[in-house]
């Protein structure tokens, strides 16, 4: 699985970073959200699946492979 972030769509609330650390971190420089590894670790497969499914704008997109 690969996930990454539609910035036109992201409103840095930083719900996925709550969620899931491991992936998701703000960074500070940069002033957004940062994908901290793009290709997913199969135990944190289903936690990002969570966050895009309660991202409120649908910006977390996921390519399932
Ligand atoms: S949950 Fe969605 S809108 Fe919120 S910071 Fe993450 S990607 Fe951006």
């Amino acid at each position: 699985m690969k996930v990454k972030i539609d910035y036109d769509l992201c409103t840095s609330d930083g719900h996925c970073c709550d969620l899931c650390p491991e992936i998701f971190h703000f960074d500070d420089e940069h002033d957004r959200i940062m994908v901290i590894d793009d290709e997913v670790p199969e135990d944190l497969e289903d936690l990002v699946r969570q966050a895009a499914d309660e991202c409120d704008t649908g910006a977390i997109l996921i390519r399932e492979d």
